[in-house]
C-alpha cells in the first residue's frame, strides 16, 4: 500500500495550482496585506474578476449596493472573505476537467459547491459564520478527485463496494487504498500551502466525533453540508432528506416548514453560484419542485395505471366476446357442413364420415354396433295430397322423434330426401330390433294436425348389425344390408321392420 506522501508525489493528472492562487493563499497567511493589494492581485486575472464582482453581486451575499469593482468588494465583503472566494474560484479552475474519463466532474463539483452554499448558508444562519466556511467543504472532497485520478480502476472498486456492499465512502476507500479521502485531501491541500484552518476540519468531515474539540463543530457543519448535498445529488435522496430533516431541525431549533424551507434555498442560491463558477446545475431544482414533480409523476401513474387496468378489462372482454364470436362461428361452419338445414339432424356427409369412424373404432376393440335406415312410407303422397310445406313439417317431425329416441352416443342422419339412418355403437341386433320397433310404432301413433285433418304416416326399417369378430365387412357392404333390409320391409307390406340377412 502506498503512503500519502508517495500518492501525492504520483499523482499525475492533478495539476499545480494557478499563481494567482498561490499568491492569494500567500495572502492569506498575511494578515497585514492591505485592501489595495488584494484587489491588485485578483485583477491580474480579469476572468477571476469578473467573477468575483459577479458573486458579490448575486443574492449569495444580499449586498444592498451594487459592487463595480474588485476595491469595492474587498471593503464591503472584508479582506478574508474575499481571499477565499478568490481561492475557490481559482482551485476549482485549475482543477476542473472535462468529462473524458469514467469520472462525473461536473457532478463532482456540483456536489461540492452544493456542500459550500449550504455550509456557508447554516453557519449564517445560526450566527456562527466564517470566512472560511464556504472554502472548505468546496475543497473537502478533494482526496476523491485525486484518489480517482491516480488510480482510476481502483477507485471503481470504491463505487462498486459501495453499492454492492453498502459501505459508506470512507469504509470502502479504506478497505481498498488503506486511507481514505479525507486524509489525502487534508495533506494535499497541506502541500498546497492551505493554511491550517482549512486543512484540518477536512480531515474529519465524515467523523467529527473523532475531531479535535475545537473544530468539531465546524466538523459537524461539514458533515451537515456534505448530507445537503447528498440529498440534492445522490441516488439516495429519499433516505437523505429525512436524515437531513432530523439533523438540521436539532441543529437549527427550527420548525419543520423553517426546515423545509431552508432546504429549498440551498438549491435555489446553489443554482446561483454554480453560474459565477461556470459549472452547469442541470435540472437542479429546489426539494420541495422535486417532490411535486414526484407526486405529479406519480398521480399520472396511478390515473395511467387506473386507465391501464380498464383498457385491459375492456380489451379482455372485447377479446373473450371475439373469441365466444369466434367458437360460434365455427361451430355454425362445422354445423353448416354437417347438418341437415330441415330437419336439424346430421347430412349424410356427416354420416359417411362418422359411421367411417365407427367401423374402425369398432374394428379396433371388436366391439359391435347397428344400423337402422329408414324411409318414410309414400311420402310421395304426403307431398302431393298437402303440399311440399306440410311435407316438411312431416320431414321435421319424424327427424325429432328419432332424435328423441337415441342415447347419447348414437347418431340419427337424415341420408336422402325421406331417408333417415341412426347408428347405434355398441349396440346389438336385440337392442336395435327393440329401438326400431319403438321408433316405428311412435311414428305410426302420431297424429299430425293439419288445419282440421289429422294425418298419420308409417316408415319402413331395414336394420342390421355388425360385429367384426364373425368377419370384417366395409362401410358400404353395412350400408348395403341395411338398406336391402329396409326395401324388403317396402316390399313386404311396409310400416315393418326387417332384419340383414
Ligand atoms: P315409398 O313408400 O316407396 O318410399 O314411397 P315414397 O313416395 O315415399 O318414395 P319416393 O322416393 O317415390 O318419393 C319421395 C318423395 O319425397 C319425392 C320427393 O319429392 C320427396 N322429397 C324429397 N325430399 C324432400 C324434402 O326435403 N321435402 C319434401 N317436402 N319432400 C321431399
Ligand atoms: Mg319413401
Ligand atoms: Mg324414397
Amino acid at each position: 500500500m502506498q503512503s500519502l506522501d508517495s500518492v501525492i508525489a504520483n499523482v499525475k493528472n492533478l495539476p499545480s495550482l494557478p499563481t494567482v492562487a498561490l499568491k492569494i493563499i500567500q495572502e492569506i497567511k498575511n494578515d497585514t496585506v492591505s485592501n489595495n493589494a488584494l484587489a491588485e492581485i485578483i485583477s491580474y486575472d480579469p476572468a477571476l474578476t469578473a467573477k468575483i464582482l459577479k458573486i458579490a453581486n448575486s443574492s449569495f451575499y444580499a449586498l444592498s449596493n451594487g459592487v463595480e469593482s474588485i476595491d469595492r468588494a474587498v471593503q464591503v465583503l472584508g479582506q478574508e472573505a474575499l481571499k477565499n472566494i478568490a481561492l475557490s474560484f481559482v482551485i476549482v479552475k485549475g482543477l476542473k476537467r472535462n468529462n473524458i474519463d469514467n469520472f462525473d466532474h461536473g457532478l463532482f463539483w456540483k456536489r461540492s459547491i452544493t456542500a459550500a452554499v449550504s455550509a456557508e448558508m447554516l453557519t449564517t444562519r445560526l450566527n456562527r459564520k466564517r470566512e472560511d466556511t464556504f472554502v472548505i467543504p468546496l475543497l473537502m472532497d478533494i482526496g476523491v478527485l485525486v484518489m480517482y485520478l491516480s488510480s482510476p480502476q481502483e477507485y471503481l472498486k470504491v463505487f462498486d463496494d459501495k453499492r454492492v456492499a453498502g459501505f459508506t465512502t470512507v469504509e470502502a476507500e479504506r478497505a481498498v487504498f488503506g486511507y481514505d479521502h479525507q486524509e489525502l485531501g487534508s495533506s494535499i491541500l497541506r502541500k498546497w500551502k492551505i493554511p491550517d484552518n482549512i486543512c484540518l476540519p477536512i480531515a474529519f468531515h465524515h467523523s467529527p466525533a473523532e475531531s479535535p474539540a475545537d473544530i468539531r463543530d465546524l466538523a459537524e457543519i461539514l458533515q451537515l453540508a456534505d448530507l445537503a448535498s447528498s440529498v440534492y445529488h445522490s441516488d439516495k435522496s429519499n433516505e437523505k432528506i429525512a436524515e437531513l430533516k432530523v439533523m438540521l431541525k436539532e441543529k437549527m431549533d427550527k420548525r419543520d416548514d423553517e426546515v423545509s424551507q431552508f432546504i429549498d434555498r440551498i438549491a435555489e442560491k446553489t443554482i446561483e453560484v454554480l453560474g459565477s463558477f461556470e459549472i452547469d446545475p442541470g435540472d437542479m431544482k429546489p426539494y420541495s419542485e422535486i417532490l411535486e414533480e414526484a407526486n405529479a409523476e406519480l398521480g399520472k401513474m396511478n390515473l395511467s395505471y387506473e386507465q391501464l387496468v380498464m383498457q385491459l378489462k375492456q380489451e379482455k372482454s372485447k377479446v373473450e366476446s371475439l373469441a365466444t364470436d369466434l367458437k360460434n362461428a365455427n361451430e355454425k361452419l362445422r354445423g353448416l357442413a354437417f347438418e341437415d338445414g330441415l330437419t336439424g339432424l346430421f347430412n349424410r356427409r356427416y354420416f359417411q364420415e362418422h359411421f367411417e369412424r365407427e367401423i374402425s373404432r369398432v374394428d379396433r376393440y371388436s366391439h359391435l354396433l347397428s344400423l337402422i335406415m329408414m324411409d318414410i312410407d309414400h311420402f310421395k303422397k304426403i307431398n302431393d295430397t298437402y303440399g311440399h310445406q306440410q311435407g316438411d313439417i312431416v320431414l321435421q317431425l319424424v327427424a325429432n322423434v328419432l332424435n328423441d329416441s337415441i342415447r347419447r352416443p348414437d347418431i340419427a342422419a337424415r341420408y336422402g330426401g325421406e331417408e333417415f339412418a341412426l347408428i347405434l355403437p355398441e349396440t346389438d341386433l336385440k337392442w336395435a330390433l327393440v329401438l326400431a320397433e319403438r321408433i316405428r310404432k311412435f311414428i305410426e301413433e302420431l297424429e299430425i294436425k293439419i288445419d282440421d285433418q289429422v294425418l298419420k304416416v308409417t316408415i319402413s326399417l331395414g336394420i342390421t348389425s355388425y360385429d367384426p369378430a364373425k368377419g370384417r365387412k366395409k362401410k358400404e357392404e353395412i350400408i348395403e344390408a341395411a338398406d336391402s333390409a329396409l326395401y324388403n320391409s317396402k316390399n313386404t307390406g311396409r310400416n315393418k321392420l326387417s332384419i340383414a340377412q
